[in-house]
């Protein structure tokens, strides 16, 4: 009898999982050590009170991505789990009282646009086609493409294509050139805070986001994020992969150049001759592997990293009013807020806010009568700006979350809240592994795409390998997944 080949995968967040699903499905034996009690990573769960939070990502696009990773294991995603269509999707607001709606129906998003900027009809339908090829040039050529050197990653791309991309523009410069409306671009362009850049420093392919979402929806999966986390973490336990909880992992063990296994927090060592990490990258590099490799680091020397985030969790009495499933509540000072964030690294003057209320899709992730809110503040990362006090600010920005809705005329009653969760940078830090308490990960910009981007192998130690946001393609719960292929083709070429 042969015996399979054994592989490590240190998290169980999603880029981890998708790695152990490939690869258990390609013949291997995997094993997952996870830290916390739960699967998913930054997608986890916070039960309190009847009330299930998801703690961190809210937003599900792109579901061909999930589909895909189903069906490469013989399965149908729509058998695991069920999508609840959020349309219209995400609601803006400026303190000027502009509101801005996005939908993925076209006749609603053009009267949106029309009502901001009469006549933009015919330029929203040119930015649809031009980013409809845009996105499926990058889907199908550059995102899942492993490659090590850009003329290998370019390849195969015309250079009229390439062109076309709006690669050598910013990503609000690429808005501006369709939208002339000051509201509907800094709305669009707010898509860049997630892959942690301004979108005056993106680069303009990123205009492919708001794109995406419009062109292939937004959804809610039945029972939060976590509902998607858990029909993921099925499809991995039915295929035989092992997920060991409660169980971090101390350091990763090399002798030569060469990986040999994992020495648990227990002290337990267990071997292998091939071990993935989904821990964040740049943490997996400072923290689990010896100092003396190090020096034949794969990080770049400036890393950027998207920035940190304070994240709110309300349970709260009473159907919610009023609120939009998603909205964005964005500053009067748009351009100086991204300066604050990513140049200057301090706390914004006039704080962005993202509000999700779940329960306004899902009514069962609360109590009958009851809603979810969760309010999601970006901040400079826990290196940057020297000693922010987390608590006070926690209190700050609450306060200035209440004052910033009312004059929307929402409202959330302080005696109607039944439970409060907050996560500071700290938290996440400590809870996940993020590097600085970053929450989505290495920074997108130009130079840390494609092979730019940290690698998912170490180089310089055989059998190290590396998947999720801070690796190749990117941060997202799509972008993970996609991760997770990527590393699993890299693993079987390196075996063969
Ligand atoms: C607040 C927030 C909101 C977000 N919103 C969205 C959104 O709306 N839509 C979207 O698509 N994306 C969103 N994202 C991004 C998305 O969540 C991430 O890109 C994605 O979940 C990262 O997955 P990953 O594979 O990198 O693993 P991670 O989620 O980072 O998981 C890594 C795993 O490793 C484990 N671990 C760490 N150290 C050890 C150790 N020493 N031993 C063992 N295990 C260890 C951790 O516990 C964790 O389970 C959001 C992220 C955050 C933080």
């Amino acid at each position: 009898m042969t015996h399979k080949r054994k592989i490590i995968i240190i998290g169980a967040g999603l880029g981890g999982l998708s790695a152990a699903i490939h690869l258990q499905h390609n013949g291997y034996d995997v094993i997952i050590f996870e830290s916390n009690a739960d699967a998913g990573g930054r997608a986890n769960i916070l039960r309190e009170n009847g009330f299930s939070f998801d703690t961190g990502p809210t937003l599900l696009n792109y579901p061909f991505v999930f589909e895909n990773l189903f069906s490469y294991a013989g399965k149908q995603f729509y058998d695991y789990i069920s999508l609840l269509p959020v349309d219209p999707s995400v609601s803006f607001f400026w303190p000027d009282k502009t509101v801005f709606t996005l939908s993925s129906d076209i006749q609603f998003f053009i009267r949106e646009c029309e009502r901001l900027k009469p006549g933009s009809e015919s330029s929203l339908l040119k930015f649809y086609a031009d980013n409809s090829f845009k996105f499926n040039l990058s889907f199908e050529k550059l995102v899942p493409k492993n490659a090590d050197s850009y003329l290998k990653w370019l390849s195969g791309v015309k250079l009229s294509s390439l062109l076309k991309l709006g690669l050598f523009r910013s990503m609000y410069g690429e808005l501006n050139k369709y939208f002339k409306n000051r509201y509907i671009c800094e709305a669009l362009g707010s898509y860049g805070m997630y892959l942690g850049g301004s979108p005056f420093a993106l680069p303009g392919i990123f205009s492919i986001l708001p794109y995406g979402e419009l062109a292939h929806g937004l959804y809610l999966p039945k029972g939060g994020i976590y509902g998607l986390v858990q029909g993921i973490e099925k499809l991995a336990f039915e295929l035989g992969v092992n997920i060991v909880k409660n169980s971090p992992v101390r350091k990763i063990i090399i002798s030569g150049n060469s990986v040999k296994g994992v020495e648990l927090a227990s002290g337990e060592l267990v071997q292998s001759d091939i071990v993935i990490s989904n821990v964040d990258a740049p943490t997996t590099i400072n923290e689990l592997i010896d100092k003396k490799y190090s020096q034949n680091s794969v990080l770049p020397k400036k890393l950027l990293m998207t920035p940190s985030v304070i994240t709110y969790y309300l349970g709260v009495k009473g159907i919610g009013g009023n609120f939009p499933h998603h909205s964005i509540y964005l500053p009067e000072n748009y351009k100086s807020t991204f300066e604050d964030l990513f140049q200057r690294y301090q706390i914004p003057e006039e704080i962005p806010f993202y509000v999700s209320v779940p329960t306004a899709t899902d009514p069962s992730l609360a109590p009958p009568g009851h809603s979810i809110f969760f309010i999601l503040v970006p901040v400079p990362l826990l290196n940057q700006p020297g000693d922010i006090n987390w608590s006070e600010t926690v209190d700050k920005i609450e306060k200035q979350f209440q004052k910033r809705i009312n004059l929307y005329g929402f409202n959330i009653n302080q005696k109607d809240i039944i439970v409060k969760k907050v996560l500071t940078p700290l938290d996440w830090q400590n809870k996940f592994g993020l590097y600085k308490g970053s929450a989505f990960g290495a920074a997108h910009t130009f130079f840390q795409m494609g092979p730019g981007r940290i690698k998912n192998y170490h180089p310089k130690i055989k059998g190290l390998f590396f998947t999720g946001a801070s690796t190749t393609p990117g941060t997202g719960l799509p972008m993970v997944v996609l991760s997770g292929k990527m590393t699993s083709d890299r693993v079987q070429q390196y075996v063969c």
